[in-house]
């Protein structure tokens, strides 16, 4: 069908007098143009004309009936000479003495078309009783539908949810395009938001996931590679404006991320220092008997100390060497030759070895030199690297704000771990495996409990957790099944852009990302599925480079070449089957053990894996990897 051609038309003076108040207009023709969106795919529209017009200015009109001509004036030029399909009022539809757009548009059309009114009514009355409010009209002028949107921007977008997938099929028969009216009856009835906006009952989304019958066999969202999906959440990500920089003390910065480059304060050693327990001497003396002139020990100073040919200083590892010292001489190769008389120490010493130039000797910085980089922003604080920005001189480093994660589990049929099983309950052990990798990786996630197979009470809970988090991560209800609501929930109630909602991988295939602006931030949702097995590999694989790139974590998975020491089966997706890899010595290559039945609910298929194996999906005939072949794996908790 040829794209349907939209008008934009925005009542309201605010708006006509600074565009940038203008919010309903931009979003709805966000939401029309948005190819991924449901409503995008359904209109599958264009914005051929915008307009802004003041209510305000129109007012003093009104009065002399003016107004209302220059609104029709407006309507009728677009729907006669601009050829425009579809036009959409945004405003001016409610009880105030400026709200006239439904009286300018009675006056323009031709044919009424109230259903669509009574959809959208319908519809909103479900949301807030305040719909009553809404005085809409709807209706045919020559080829063009003109629709009364509220201004609001959510009533706007609800109204538009309502009746999209309708409006193809009204523009097909007003074009009288007959080839086509019956792709569009093929296209209402494969739309989601179709069921959701016409339900009836306890709920949209229930209604229309109840409705077994029609529903969709397939799921609607295209199948995506691993790549396209890791892609499409990095292009998402806004780390800049969603951490802010703060110091935190060492004691506190294990396991976070460094914010802004390292550069070392100090030289280190910061004085030329002794790598052992010996006597500092001049080297050129040799071998032979030297006066002990004194002892430094770490910690000491050298500066007095002046040492002529002949003498030596005993030292300790670590401690500073007088100036004058070119070599340290250990004390395995000296011998005493006379103690004091109270023989409490040492008066005279023989160097029995040969002494090279600078031997045992640490110079100034030969480890870090001051103002060296030490450290690079996005570094994952270990031990190590405090180590390092101690021995540099920082008792504060900035890191980055850590994202606020919550975890909530999905399903009827869960049951917290420590209550009696009920009949046909399992534990929930999701929840537990996802927190504690998240903790593994460094986070404080959030428990946001388990959200029954509800709607109200699954709105509830993801409410609840967006309050607190910036990225919540699900399990379960995103699968195929009557009760899998989540992703409807996000798109609907939430306003979600679902960037993917099916990946092309074994496990994981319904794994789902969505972002929305929640209280006005942004939040990111990945949805993963319920099998213990898939929410566990796909954390690992979407889940943490998501939060990684948050942080503005640098690392990246390691992916080693392993050898099979079973033969495996391919799948047509490409599979990531959990294997332990052994390091024999003998062969070059990491050894690759299959951990048992590949099953996606045997959580004790991941039990002590270390690694994912990269298993290719089928194809070319090649059907089999035998034992021996060689295949890429993931490690596990290892990054570079
Ligand atoms: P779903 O993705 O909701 O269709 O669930 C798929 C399978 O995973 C079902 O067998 C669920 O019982 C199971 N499942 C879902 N969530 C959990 C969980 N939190 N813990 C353990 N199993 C789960
Ligand atoms: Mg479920």
């Amino acid at each position: 069908m040829d794209p349907i051609r939209f008008g934009l038309l925005t009542v309201s003076d605010s708006c006509y007098k600074n565009e940038d108040k203008d919010e309903s207009g931009p979003e709805i023709e966000q939401y029309i143009k948005d190819e991924n969106s449901n409503i995008g795919k359904i209109l599958k529209g264009q914005i051929y004309h915008k307009s802004i017009i003041p209510d305000e200015e129109f007012m003093i009109k009104v009065t002399s009936f003016m107004y209302i001509f220059e609104f029709m004036d407006f309507l009728i030029s677009w729907s006669n000479s601009r050829k425009l399909d579809v036009i959409l009022t945004i405003g001016g539809t409610g009880f105030s003495r400026r709200d006239v757009t439904p009286e300018a548009t009675k006056q323009v059309i031709q044919k009424e078309a109230s259903g669509i009114v009574a959809a959208m009514l319908m519809s909103n009355l479900k949301i807030t009783p305040m719909a009553m409010l809404s005085r809409a009209v709807c209706g045919i002028r020559d080829k063009t539908l003109i629709i009364n949107l509220p201004g609001s921007p959510k009533a706007a977008k609800e109204c538009l949810n309502a009746i999209a997938l309708v409006i193809p099929h009204a523009v097909d028969l007003i074009r009288d395009n007959k080839d086509k009216i019956k792709d569009t009856h093929g296209t209402m009835q494969n739309n989601i938001l179709s069921e959701i906006s016409s339900s009836e009952g306890q709920g949209k989304i229930s209604s229309y996931l109840g409705n077994i019958v029609e529903r969709n066999r397939e799921s609607p969202y295209p199948m995506i590679s691993v790549e396209k999906a890791l892609q499409l959440i990095c292009n998402c990500i806004e780390p800049l404006n969603f951490n802010n920089k703060l110091e935190e003390d060492l004691e506190r910065c294990h396991g976070k991320i460094l914010d802004g480059d390292l550069y070392s304060k100090y030289d280190l050693p910061p004085f030329r220092a002794s790598i052992k327990d010996g006597y500092a001497v001049l080297a050129d003396d040799g071998k032979g008997k030297r006066k002990v002139l004194s002892r430094i020990k770490a910690g000491g100073t050298a500066t007095a100390i002046k040492l002529v040919h002949g003498t030596c200083v005993r030292v300790n590892t670590g401690a500073p060497i007088p100036d004058d010292a070119t070599a340290v001489v250990q004390v395995e190769d000296t011998k005493l030759i006379k103690g004091t008389s109270d023989n409490m120490e040492e008066e005279e010493i023989e160097i029995m070895t040969k002494v090279q130039l600078g031997q045992d000797i640490r110079p100034i910085g030969c480890d870090i030199k001051k103002e060296e980089l030490i450290l690079k922003s996005g570094t994952k604080l270990g031990a190590i690297e405090l180590g390092l920005a101690a021995a540099c001189g920082y008792k504060k480093l900035f890191v980055t704000d850590l994202p606020k994660i919550g975890v909530l589990s999905t399903g009827d049929e869960l049951q917290c771990p420590g209550t009696a099983l009920m009949p046909g309950h399992i534990y929930d052990s999701n929840k537990i495996t996802l927190l504690s990798i998240l903790k593994e990786n460094g986070f404080d996630p959030l428990d946001m409990g388990i959200a029954l197979d509800d709607e109200n009470i699954m709105i509830d809970k993801i409410k609840h957790a967006l309050q607190q988090v910036d990225v919540l991560i699900t399990s379960g209800s995103v699968s195929m099944g009557d009760r899998d609501m989540l992703k409807p929930i996000l798109e609907y109630y939430f306003n979600a852009t679902i960037h993917f909602g099916r990946v092309n991988m074994k496990p994981g295939k319904p794994t789902t990302f969505a972002t929305c602006f929640f209280q006005n931030k942004k939040k990111y949702l990945l949805c993963l599925p319920g099998n213990p097995v898939s929410a566990t590999v796909t954390m690992n694989l979407f889940a943490l480079p998501l939060l990684k790139q948050l942080c503005k974590d640098t690392s990246i998975p390691i992916i080693v070449l392993a050898k099979l020491m079973s033969s495996y089966n391919l799948d047509p997706r490409p599979e990531y089957a959990r294997a332990i890899l052994k390091w024999s010595g003998i062969d070059t290559l990491p050894l690759a053990y299959s951990t048992g039945n590949q099953i996606s609910s045997k959580l004790l298929s991941c039990k002590n894996a270390n690694a994912l194996l990269m298993l290719p999906g089928r194809k070319g005939g090649k059907t089999v990897l035998k034992q021996g072949e060689i295949v890429q794996a993931m490690l596990l908790e290892f990054t570079q």
